[in-house]
């Protein structure tokens, strides 16, 4: 597949030695801290060398949408100061894409790189929870074992998930501009991942990597808590022949206990500090003093940052905080 010969409403094709980064909100939340700095830094990475940026609404599964999120979002997005190079047509979001991820779904399928997976929650979680030197979501590959007999069985009972093949010995290497150098045996790690879900949703990794390719994303900055995905998603731009981009994983804004931001944090999301009378600027500031671009939270908009950014000087430990110690 050849991603630079489709061109998108309002955006041109990708032009050579101009690099191109991506927000990619999902509209499953409304914008908080936490991700409006990994969009701040996405930005800043790509404005201060000239390069571009495409929105797209990452809304794959809607029935995990909030009300009018990709709305707000883009509406939060705007307010904050940042801006990006595409219209927001039909096309820029995943919920319009379907056939595409369908498509290749099926000739991976008719390539013989998926089987159909019959196993339920429980299964995969003991699965996952069995001793085998890795954590997380490890599938030991039991459904590609079983007998067309066992599976036309299965079937009666359950629609499969489908899940991409991992053969033995697949070791992703790459070296992530903020993490550093990132080496992951696939097959031992994941094991066999899913790229479609039983209620027929394509998976997150496979529409990532099909968006990417299709708008010439060049690179991708984004919260470290996908760096654990991108090994797969490397090996499903090598399966498409394309070059993977250059990815950047950047720490989280945790709450002040040291969990993932939320609700109980305070009023972090954006729409609740604006209401409060908390200006962008003052967002800015606070958002590039907590990651090391700036020595103070003074107020300062997305622009007056480009000049000078440096993805090397970001501080990389998570930043913990509430609405309290954040904007008193
Ligand atoms: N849509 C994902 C999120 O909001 C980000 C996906 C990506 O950057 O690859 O967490």
């Amino acid at each position: 597949m050849n991603g630079h010969d489709i061109s998108f409403n309002g955006l041109h094709r990708p032009v050579p030695g101009v690099p191109r980064g991506r927000l990619a909100p999902s509209p499953t939340g409304y914008l908080h801290l936490g991700n409006a700095r990994s969009f701040l830094l996405a930005w800043l990475q790509m404005r201060s060398v000239g390069g571009e940026i495409v929105l797209r609404i990452e809304d794959l599964d809607q029935a995990r949408a909030v009300p009018d999120g990709a709305r707000r979002i883009v509406q939060d997005l705007e307010w904050l100061g940042l801006d990006w190079d595409n219209e927001l047509s039909p096309d820029f979001a995943q919920s319009n894409r379907m056939s595409i991820y369908r498509d290749t779904i099926s000739s991976l399928k008719d390539r013989g790189r998926l089987y159909e997976c019959f196993c339920s929650r429980r299964e995969l979680r003991e699965i996952a929870s069995a001793p085998h030197g890795s954590a997380g979501d490890y599938y030991d590959g039991s459904c590609r074992r079983l007998t067309p007999e066992e599976r036309l069985e299965r079937r009666a009972a359950k629609e499969p998930a489908l899940r991409f093949i991992v053969p033995a010995g697949t070791i992703v290497t790459f070296t992530d501009l903020v993490a550093g150098i990132v080496r992951d045996d696939l097959s031992r790690t994941t094991g066999d991942f899913i790229v479609a879900r039983a209620d027929g949703v394509p998976g997150y990794q496979l529409a990532v990597v099909l968006d990417d390719i299709a708008m010439g994303i060049t690179h991708v900055l984004r919260g470290n808590d996908l760096l654990a995905s991108t090994p797969r998603q490397i090996l499903l731009h090598r399966t498409f022949n394309a070059e993977p981009p250059a990815y950047a994983h950047v720490p989280l804004i945790l709450g002040a206990d040291g969990t993932r931001l939320a609700k109980r944090h305070g009023s972090v999301s954006l729409a609740e500090l604006r209401g409060a009378g908390v200006s962008a600027a003052s967002i800015v500031g606070w958002l590039a003093s907590s990651c090391g671009l700036r020595p103070t939270p003074a107020p300062c908009m997305p622009d007056d940052l480009v000049e000078g950014f440096n993805l090397a000087s970001i501080v990389r430990s998570p930043t913990a905080t509430d609405r309290e110690i954040a904007f008193r």
